[in-house]
């Protein structure tokens, strides 16, 4: 396996196109992880900002911002914070970025349905420039080529997250946040939707490891119950 260390956007992503089976690294928990095996890795520490500050009435956080900078920082909106230590292991918090996190776009991600409630943008390298795309168009049509180097929100933007798994540290069966009158919803192995409280009712859902399709729905459907979540109405 080759390791690269490309000092720019431009240069990881010639590299990307150049190799065939390759991927971008940033905190590696995944990459690196057992069971993954590349040709080539591309890391992105060289240039990833990692520092989280306040541009006016947004918070920017670096790509690079670890999960555990995250819980940690209080100029981001509580709503994040909560997702990013829904993460169980300190040392996984400590590793994983909110760039390779919002990149995975996983549907049991911790941050997934988090940053699609609060309409968070990210500010994305894209082979021609550097872009400002709301997370919701990333989510439904980026490249694996393309390259966060920031995640925003804005200051106002907060709300609740909730995320259910069988064990802490077994991967989510659903989780389910909401902003304002904005809803989003993740289900195990493929689902995301956003939109009124209702729209999980539009999910296909699946059965695997973390529960069956009809566990799912009936988790959707009451975790955001009238009176069971301080935030409803
Ligand atoms: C045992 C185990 C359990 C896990 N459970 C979960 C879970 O329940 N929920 C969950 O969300 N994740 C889970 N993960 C995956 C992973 O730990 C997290 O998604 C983590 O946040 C990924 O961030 P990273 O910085 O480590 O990314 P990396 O491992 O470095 O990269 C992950 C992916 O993101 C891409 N990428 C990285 N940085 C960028 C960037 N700046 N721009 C574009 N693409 C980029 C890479 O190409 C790669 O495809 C698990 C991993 C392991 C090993």
């Amino acid at each position: 396996m080759r390791i690269h260390r490309p000092l720019t956007p431009e240069e990881a992503y010639r590299i990307r196109k150049e190799c065939g089976s390759s991927s971008y690294l940033l905190g590696g928990t995944y990459v690196l992880s057992i069971g993954q095996a590349y040709d080539d890795l591309i890391d992105l520490n060289g240039f990833i900002p990692s520092g989280i500050s306040e541009e006016g009435d947004r918070i920017v956080i670096g790509a690079g911002a670890r999960l555990e900078d995250i819980v940690l920082s209080p100029a981001v909106p509580g709503i994040l914070r909560s997702a990013a230590s829904d993460c169980p292991s300190l040392q996984q918090r400590n590793m994983a970025t909110i760039g390779g996190n919002a990149a995975s776009c996983r549907a049991d991600g911790y941050m997934t349905a988090a940053l699609l409630a609060v309409d968070a943008h990210v500010l994305l390298y894209d082979g021609d420039s550097t872009v400002d795309m709301p997370y919701r168009v990333y989510a439904e049509k980026h490249s694996p080529e393309w390259i966060i180097l920031s995640v925003s929100v804005s200051r106002s933007k907060d709300g609740t997250v909730k995320r259910i798994s069988r064990a802490s540290h077994m991967h989510a069966a659903v989780t389910a946040a909401v902003c304002g009158d904005t809803y989003a919803y993740t289900a195990s192995p493929s689902s995301i939707m956003y939109g009124n409280r209702d729209c999980y009712k539009d999910m296909e859902l699946e059965s695997d490891l973390t529960g069956s399709a009809e566990y799912k729905r009936y988790l959707l459907s009451v975790i955001f119950e009238e009176g069971r979540d301080g935030n409803q109405s």
